[in-house]
């Protein structure tokens, strides 16, 4: 019987975010390995996720080719599907468009409205839907649909863990609006709606930075008390692969976020993958 898989990304986590967060129910799955996004911001990372590929950790004396072709090869034993390398996926290099020709029900449930169903990621899903709230795994977990006769696959993309770090319930009033970062759909939103007068974006002081930073960390420790109910709801022959699109800078360098930074922890993420024990 085939695997059915969950992709579940946690938008903007950094690395050590992860790390020093309590995560019991995701620990169950794997332990935590520090990886490295090939891109430093949400569309690119999850393009080359949904290509198939995995973050890499940064292998010397070794051909790309090689990383790869071993990378691909892990296809195999997480969907259980004998003798899958890399040529399975040439030349659409679509691990959805893979996974339909294996059988398998596509679907993507996302937060972010970067990834929004008309962009261009959704190439070869059955079902792909922009979650009304932009932080709400709850809600993600209450919209997953497996059927007994066909292996699905999900791309799960999680909101808590982006700017501004919060939960449902929590208010993000007090904080800037941070165009390009939160803005550009809230501003189209304006646009359409007449919305209010904008506040002007200030930079935060290292003590708001330190404050952002802890937040995400203990948003990592609310999604992991909800995998207790992921758990509940996927079959047990589910590979489970959890990971951060890219990481996120918190005044290192006089940088905050992520995409136009060239700095390390803004490639620096965490992986787990496993069945839940
Ligand atoms: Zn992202």
């Amino acid at each position: 019987m085939k695997n059915n898989l969950l992709l579940i990304t946690f938008d903007s986590c950094r690395f050590d975010s992860f790390a020093q967060a309590k995560t019991p129910n995701i620990s169950r799955l794997g332990s935590a390995e520090r990886r490295y996004s090939y891109a430093s911001w949400t569309v690119p990372s999850h393009a080359v996720y949904l290509l198939g590929a995995s973050p890499h950790t940064s292998p010397k004396g070794v051909f790309a080719s090689e990383v790869y072709k071993n990378d691909f090869k892990k296809w195999g034993g997480r969907l259980n599907i004998p003798d899958i390398s890399f040529k399975g996926f040439v030349p659409r290099l679509s691990l959805p468009a893979f996974l339909k020709e294996h059988g398998y029900k596509t679907n993507a449930l996302v937060s972010m409205p970067v990834l929004n169903q008309t962009t261009i990621l959704n190439n070869h899903f059955d079902r792909y839907q922009l979650m009304k709230c932009h932080h709400d795994f709850n809600a993600i977990i209450d919209n997953l649909i497996f059927e007994k006769d066909k292996p699905s696959f999900y791309l799960l993309n999680v909101g808590e863990t982006h700017y501004p770090y919060i939960i449902p319930g929590e208010s993000a009033d007090d904080l800037p609006r941070i165009s390009g970062v939160h803005g550009v759909f809230k501003h189209m939103d304006d646009l359409v709606v007449g919305g209010g007068e904008e506040k002007e974006d200030r930079f935060f002081d290292m003590d708001q930075m330190r404050a952002l930073h802890d937040k995400q960390r203990k948003n990592v420790e609310y999604l992991d008390g909800l995998f207790e109910k992921l758990y509940e709801v996927v079959p047990p022959n589910t590979h489970i692969m959890v990971m951060s699109d890219h990481g996120e800078l918190f005044g290192e360098e006089g940088y905050f976020g992520h995409g136009p930074i060239v700095h390390e922890k803004v490639l620096e993420v965490f992986f787990v993958e496993g069945r839940i024990k």
